[in-house]
């Protein structure tokens, strides 16, 4: 659906946008739990299959629970068209099978969600696509990584877990100039704090099971863009099959509905909570690109309309010091999810980044003191306390 009420607020489109209501006049949005759809004849029936008349003929091709939320989506992120998948993982995917041939290459930042590049060296790598890893923030270093050959960058910003930027506009300069698209994942900033679209990336894409949900409860992903690619990309889903359930496509529609108002309620925590550890004397750095000291806060302030929920903050003393700040927690969630009404708290050298060499490690700026916080939307000073018990301990 072509960028409907683009004259509404982003809000407003957070809550109206992608519903048509049924004869049945509800309110609320309602959840189409059917595998297939009936023709009133055999007439019908055939002009629905061959395209030739619009409308539903099986919930892998289109469900109207799950157009609803890429209705929405697409309005919120300012993109002409949404495809929901079955994750974010599969949103990836759908668009690398929808848009690469054998012997393409893709110019990808190193700091990337480590499934992303599992995907890209394990399964991509294996139909004969070629990946570069770059320095996010390095613009140089994309341009000198392309070939004849390139046809997409990917790039998450702000990074996970150390809050590095890159340019979005100026990166779509360098990808434009040489005939790429620009792939942005927007799982930290989600629209409500920046829209990589109206900067210049092609695609957008989504885990919806972070923050787009907020609260924990389902798996999905989405792409979002222009028409023309997007029905390149509809057409993977709807025969290779990872389409987004109708019930998690509604538990998406009510996550998008306050998302700008958690997304708001995450910031102000994580901001405030970034000037007290700070100020800890436990503490050796904080890494949050709302701090005036960040290398690129000047950036966020710029392309972001919030600096998101996620920080890095390095314990000193190491792991053992960082470990037992994770130990005396009572209200955090020990996980290395992110993205919830929850504060989650993760020790990425042996978790999320557990796998890498101590090389590789080093290299992406982990280290043994560093725990990644997802800033829930509870109270501030239970977050303070819980964190405290901890450091406290430590001393100086
Ligand atoms: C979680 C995540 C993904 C993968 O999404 P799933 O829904 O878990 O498949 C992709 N990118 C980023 C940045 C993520 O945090």
């Amino acid at each position: 659906m072509d960028n409907e009420h683009p004259q509404w607020h982003p809000d407003t489109l957070a809550v109206r946008a992608g519903h048509e209501r049924t004869f049945e006049q509800e309110h609320g949005e309602p959840i189409f739990t059917t595998s297939s759809f009936v023709y009133s004849s055999a007439a019908e029936a055939a002009r629905k299959f061959s395209g030739e008349e619009a409308g539903n003929v099986y919930s892998r091709f289109t469900n109207p629970t799950v157009h609803t939320f890429e209705r929405r989506l697409a309005a919120m992120e300012g993109g002409e068209r949404c495809v929901a998948t079955s994750s974010g993982m599969s949103a990836i995917l759908s668009m690398a099978l929808g848009l690469l041939e054998s012997g393409d290459e893709i110019v990808a930042s190193r700091s990337l969600f480590g499934s992303t590049i599992g995907l890209f060296d394990k399964y991509l790598a294996k139909f004969g696509v070629v990946i570069r890893y770059v320095p996010l923030s390095d613009l140089s270093a994309w341009e000198a990584a392309v070939t004849p050959k390139t046809r997409l960058f990917f790039a998450e910003t702000p990074s996970n877990p150390l809050q590095e930027l890159v340019d979005i506009r100026r990166l779509a300069d360098v990808a434009h100039r040489h005939d790429i698209k620009l792939v942005i994942d927007n799982c930290f900033c989600t629209p409500a704090l920046q829209k990589p679209l109206s900067l210049g990336a092609d695609l957008v894409i989504h885990s919806a099971t972070k923050f787009l949900d907020g609260q924990g409860r389902a798996i999905g992903g989405a792409i979002v863009g222009d028409h023309d690619t997007l029905e390149k990309l509809y057409g993977v889903v709807r025969t290779c099959g990872p389409c987004m359930s109708p019930f998690n496509a509604w538990i998406f529609l009510k996550g998008l509905e306050t998302l700008s108002l958690r997304m708001k309620a995450h910031c102000d925590n994580a901001l405030a909570l970034a000037h007290w550890l700070e100020a800890h004397p436990s503490v050796e750095r904080v890494h949050y690109a709302g701090l005036e000291h960040h290398a690129q806060h000047a950036l966020a302030v710029q392309q972001q309309s919030g600096f998101g929920a996620v920080l890095g903050v390095e314990i000193k003393g190491g792991r053992e010091n960082a470990w037992s700040v994770v130990d005396a927690t009572r209200l955090m969630s020990i996980t290395g999810n992110l993205g919830d009404t929850k504060t989650t708290i993760t020790h990425p050298a042996t978790t999320t980044h557990g796998k890498l060499s101590d090389e590789q490690r080093r290299i992406a700026g982990i280290s043994d003191g560093l725990l990644r916080i997802s800033v829930g939307i509870e109270a501030l000073e239970d977050l303070k306390a819980d964190l405290a018990r901890g450091l406290d301990q430590l001393g100086g």
